[in-house]
C-alpha cells in the first residue's frame, strides 16, 4: 500500500517518529490499514495569536499548536511545551510518542501534545501569563476534561497549568480542575506529581540492574538536566545508594567523580537559579556529560543529545531516558551493538503521565489520595510495564525500545480493530 506523506508535518523529529513506528510495525506484522492510520495524527490545530510585550508598543504574532494523535481509547493526553523552535512536526511526533507511552502503561488515553513557539527564558512572568492565557483561549474548544487534557512539558510548569485551568474555568463559568494535570495541589493538583517523572525513571533502574546482574551500591550516575525530571531523578538515584557524579542545566554541568551531595546542589539552584559556581565540583559541558565515566546515564533534558557522533563514546551500561527522544535512531543502533541497555523514553518517563492520570481521576471524583497511595500505585504500574516489556524483548529477541513500542502499538491496534470503521 502506498503510504501517505503528510507534507504539513515534515520535520526531522516527525520523520524519526514515523520511521521508528514503521520499523516496529514491520517486526510485529501490523495490519497495513491500521499501520497507515497510525502514521498521522487524527487532529492537528495551528493557531496564531497576538502577544503584547511588557513594553506596550510591541505586539508579536505567535504560533501555537495542539495535536491529538489517537482518539480511540478515551480523551487525549500530553504536555504543552514553550520553546523557540517548536513546530507542527515536532508536536505531532511527540503526540505519537504519547500514544505509545500511555498505552504501554495501560492508561485510558490517546496521545496529544501542544506547543507555543516562544523562548520561555526570555519572557517575564507577566508575559508568560499572557501567552498562556491567550493560547488557552485559542485552543479552548479543542481541550477539556473529557476531550484532551494538557500537562506541563519543557518550558511550562505548575504555574502555567494554573493559568490554563483559570482561563478555561472563566470561560465555561465554573471551576474545572480536571482540564489540566500537573497543577499546584491547592487547585486540585496531585501530591507527588512534580516528582513523578524523575522517580518513575529511577524506579526502573533496580529491575534493569537485576536483569544485568549489576550492583547498584555506589554505581555512578550522570544526569543531564536539573528541571522537573532531572532534579527528582538525581534525588531518587542518590536515595537508591548510587553516587550521582554529574548533573547539568541549560548553561552546563557540574562533575565530581566522588559524588555530588544532591541536597546541597538542589539548595544551590534554588538560591542561585543555575548550577554554575557550585563549590566542590568541576564545570563540564552538556556534551561532555554524555560521555563521562559512569554506570548509568539519565538524559533528562532535550531531544537528540545521544547521536551518531557520540554514541560510541558513551561509557554507561544503562541509559534511562528521562527526556522525550534523547537518542537518535542511528545512536540507538550503535548502542544496541555495543550492548548498552536502554530503558526507552516511552517506558522510562511514563511516571509523569501516570500520576497525571491519577490527578485527573482524583479531580473527576473530588476525592484525593495520600502520597503513599500514589507512590505505591506508580511503582506498581511502572514495575509491571517494565516486566512486560522485558518479557517481550526476550521472547521476540528485540531491544527494549522495540519491545515497548510493540506493547503500545498492540494495544492501540486492538482497540482500533474492535471499534471498527465509521461509517
Ligand atoms: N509532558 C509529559 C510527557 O511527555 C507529561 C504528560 C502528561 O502528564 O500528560 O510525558
Amino acid at each position: 500500500m502506498e503510504s501517505i506523506t503528510a507534507l504539513e508535518l515534515q520535520s526531522d523529529m516527525y520523520r524519526e517518529a514515523v520511521a521508528q513506528f514503521d520499523r516496529v510495525a514491520e517486526v510485529m506484522h501490523l495490519d497495513e490499514n491500521i499501520r497507515e492510520r497510525l502514521r498521522t495524527p487524527q487532529r492537528a490545530l495551528i493557531v496564531t495569536f497576538p502577544f503584547r510585550r511588557d513594553e506596550y508598543s510591541e505586539v508579536d504574532t505567535l504560533f501555537g499548536y495542539r495535536v491529538q494523535h489517537v482518539l480511540t481509547m478515551g480523551p487525549t493526553k500530553g504536555g504543552i511545551r514553550f520553546a523557540p523552535d517548536v513546530g507542527l512536526g515536532e508536536v505531532s511526533a511527540l503526540a505519537m510518542l504519547m500514544t505509545w507511552k500511555t498505552a504501554i502503561v495501560g492508561l485510558p488515553f490517546g496521545g496529544a501534545k501542544g506547543g507555543v513557539r516562544v523562548d520561555p527564558l526570555a519572557l517575564s512572568r507577566a508575559e508568560k501569563q499572557r501567552v498562556t492565557r491567550r493560547y488557552t483561549v485559542e485552543v479552548i474548544n479543542f481541550i477539556g476534561p473529557d476531550r484532551d487534557i494538557p500537562a506541563p512539558d519543557m518550558g511550562t510548569d505548575e504555574q502555567t497549568m494554573a493559568w490554563i485551568m483559570d482561563t478555561y474555568s472563566q470561560h465555561v463559568g465554573h471551576a474545572e480542575p480536571a482540564v489540566v494535570t500537573g497543577k499546584p495541589p491547592a487547585l486540585g493538583g496531585s501530591v507527588a506529581r512534580r516528582e513523578a517523572t524523575g522517580r518513575g525513571v529511577v524506579s526502573l533502574i533496580p529491575p534493569a540492574a537485576l536483569h544485568l546482574s549489576m550492583d547498584l551500591q555506589g554505581a555512578r550516575v550522570a544526569v543531564q538536566g536539573f528541571g522537573n525530571v532531572g532534579r527528582y531523578a538525581a534525588i531518587a538515584a542518590a536515595e537508591l545508594g548510587c553516587s550521582v557524579v554529574a548533573v547539568s542545566d541549560v548553561k552546563g554541568g557540574i562533575y565530581n567523580p566522588d559524588g555530588l551531595e544532591i541536597g546541597k546542589v538542589a539548595k544551590w539552584v534554588d538560591t542561585h537559579g543555575y548550577l554554575e559556581g557550585f563549590p566542590g565540583a568541576d564545570p563540564i559541558s552538556n556534551e561532555e556529560l554524555i560521555t563521562l565515566p559512569c554506570e548509568i546515564l539519565i538524559p533528562a533534558a532535550v531531544a537528540g543529545v545521544i547521536h551518531k557522533d557520540n554514541a560510541d563514546q558513551v561509557q554507561a551500561k544503562i541509559i534511562a531516558e528521562g527526556a522525550n527522544g534523547p537518542t537518535t535512531m542511528e545512536a540507538d543502533a550503535i548502542l544496541g551493538e555495543r550492548g548498552v541497555f536502554i530503558i526507552p523514553d516511552v517506558l522510562a518517563n511514563a511516571g509523569g503521565v501516570t500520576v497525571s492520570y491519577f490527578e485527573w481521576v482524583q479531580d473527576l471524583q473530588n476525592y484525593f489520595w495520600s502520597e503513599n497511595e500514589i507512590v505505591a500505585r506508580l511503582r506498581e504500574i511502572m514495575g509491571r510495564a517494565f516486566d512486560e516489556v522485558l518479557a517481550i524483548s526476550l521472547k521476540e529477541k528485540v531491544d527494549m525500545r522495540t519491545a515497548a513500542m510493540i506493547k503500545g502499538v498492540r494495544r492501540v491496534a486492538e482497540a482500533k480493530l474492535v471499534r471498527g470503521v465509521y461509517p
